[in-house]
This record gives structure tokens, sequence and C-alpha cells, in this order.
């Protein structure tokens, strides 16, 4: 028997990178998985024919979450998938994007940046949490950018920066029902979104960012959450929690 045996567990952007590798690791421990994906189908088919090798074949949602009428569509395939009702142990909002970025970017790449990595995960909360049984967990993918300036990239750490703060409020309001939300924050982490650590300069690059010097992987993060979303992080609440192989510390 898992730690997460017994669990349901949705994990948005479950087709690729850090999503894949929660979802593996979220599985492995016992937990069911709801698996969302939005472009990458094959790639979150071929996921949920891995899992199901465990033993618990997942269910399987999807959605462009830049479109805030495909947060109720989710909603609705989880319902009918699942049933109404408390169905749902852990929620982990993973799905996030880059979009050009900077002091001069335009009005859609801002639009862009906060309906996917913001708009998104407050409204899956939102509406999800009504079908959060008692002591549950959400998690929110947040990133090392949240903290630090970096021009290039500013609109993107903003709506990490806000899911910060969603982490610190919902945590307040879901107390009473023993429901834990907290935040982890990547450092770079190999990735189709970070794919240029892929090159032996980037790699060199990356490694030298981290106290551990070497490359952060989807596996690395994926155990972190493993573990909010456990019994064993019970008493923590409206944390966000670094994840980044201390590139940050100075
Ligand atoms: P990734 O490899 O590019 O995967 C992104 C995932 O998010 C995919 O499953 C993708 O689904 C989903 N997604 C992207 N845009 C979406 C949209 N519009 N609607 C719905 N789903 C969407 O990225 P990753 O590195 O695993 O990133 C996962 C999370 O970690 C993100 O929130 C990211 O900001 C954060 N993060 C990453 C790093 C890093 O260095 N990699 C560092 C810090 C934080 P489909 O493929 O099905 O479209």
């Amino acid at each position: 028997m898992g730690k997460l045996t017994g669990k349901t567990a949705l994990v948005t952007g479950a087709s690729r990178g850090i999503g894949r590798a929660i979802a593996l690791r979220l599985a492995k421990d016992g937990a069911r998985l709801v698996l969302h994906y939005a472009r990458s189908r094959d790639a979150a088919e071929a996921l949920a024919e891995e899992i199901a090798g465990f033993g618990i074949r997942p269910f399987l949602v999807s959605g462009d979450l830049s479109d805030i009428a495909n947060i109720d569509a989710i909603v609705s395939q989880i319902e009918d998938q699942i049933g109404g009702g408390e169905v749902l142990d852990i929620l982990v909002n993973n799905a996030g994007h880059l979009l050009p970025d900077g002091p001069e970017a335009g009005e859609s790449s801002f639009d862009g940046l906060v309906a996917v990595n913001l708009r998104a995960p407050f409204f899956l909360i939102q509406k999800l949490s009504v079908r959060m049984k008692s002591g549950g967990r959400i998690v929110n993918v947040s990133s090392g950018l949240s903290k630090m300036a970096l021009p290039s990239a500013m609109l993107y750490g903003m709506t990490k920066a806000g899911l910060n703060h969603l982490t610190l409020s919902f945590a307040k309001e879901f107390g009473p029902r023993g429901i834990t939300v907290n935040a982890v924050l990547p450092g770079i982490i190999r990735s189709d979104m970070s794919a240029w650590v892929d090159s032996e300069e980037g790699a060199r690059i990356a490694s030298a960012r981290s106290v551990f010097a070497r490359v952060g992987e989807p596996a690395d993060v994926a155990d972190i959450v493993a573990f909010l979303a456990s019994d064993d992080a019970r008493w923590v609440t409206g944390e966000c929690i670094d994840a980044s192989g201390g590139q940050f510390l100075v």
C-alpha cells in the first residue's frame, strides 16, 4: 500500500515535463490519477497506458486553459468520469507556459500569461474546491522567478508571484476544512520549457546555477509535490517551497 492509496489526484499539464513526472510519482504512491492535457493528446494517452501498468487506469481530461470556457468544460469532464460530490483529494496546478516577455511585451503576452499561469489555477481551485474532500491537498507549481528580478521574463514572474499569493490566501480559506494549499518554486528544470539545457553549453550554465552542480530534473520537483500531497505534510500550509537545488542562495 502506497502513501496515496485511495486518493484521487488531478494534475494539470500532465502530458509533458514536470506534470508528467508528478503524475507518475503520485501514481507510484498509489493515487488514482486524472491527467489533464491541452495539445499533447498522444503523450497523455501514452502516460495513461504507462500508469495503468501500475494497476489503476487514469482518467483523461483536456482543455486549453487560455480559454476561460474550458475551465467549466474540464470540471464537467471530471464530474462525468469520476462523479459529483466530494471526489477529489489532490489538485496539482502545474500547467503553465511562456510567451514573448519583457518590459516591452504586448497585451497578448500579458493576457495569455495571466490566463494560463494565474487565472486558470484560481478558477480551477474555486470550482473544484467543492469537489474536494476534507484533508485534501492543493499544490501550485510556481517558479523561483516569482522572487527574483529578471526583466526579460517579468510577466511570467508576475503571474507566478500572483500564484504565490493565491496559495497564501486559499490556504487560510480552506484551513478549516483541513485542506492544505502550498506552492513549489522550481528553478531551471530539464523540460520542453527549458529545452536550452539539453545543449552542452546550456547544461553547463544550468548546472552552475545549482549548489548541487547538476541540472534539475522533473522528478526532483515531483518528489517534493508528492510529500506535500501526502499526510506527512498535514501541518504545512500557505508555504512557497523552494524546489531549485539551491539556485537562489546568495
Ligand atoms: P512543459 O514541458 O512546457 O509542459 C507544460 C505543460 O503545461 C504541458 O503538459 C502542457 O500541455 C501544459 N500547458 C501549456 N500550455 C497550456 C495551456 N494553454 N492550456 C493547458 N495546458 C497547457 O513545461 P514544464 O517545464 O513541465 O512546466 C510545468 C510547470 O513548471 C509550469 O507551470 C512552469 O511554469 C513551471 N516551471 C518550469 C520550470 C522549468 O525550468 N522547466 C521552472 C520553473 C517553473 P500540452 O502539452 O498538452 O499542451
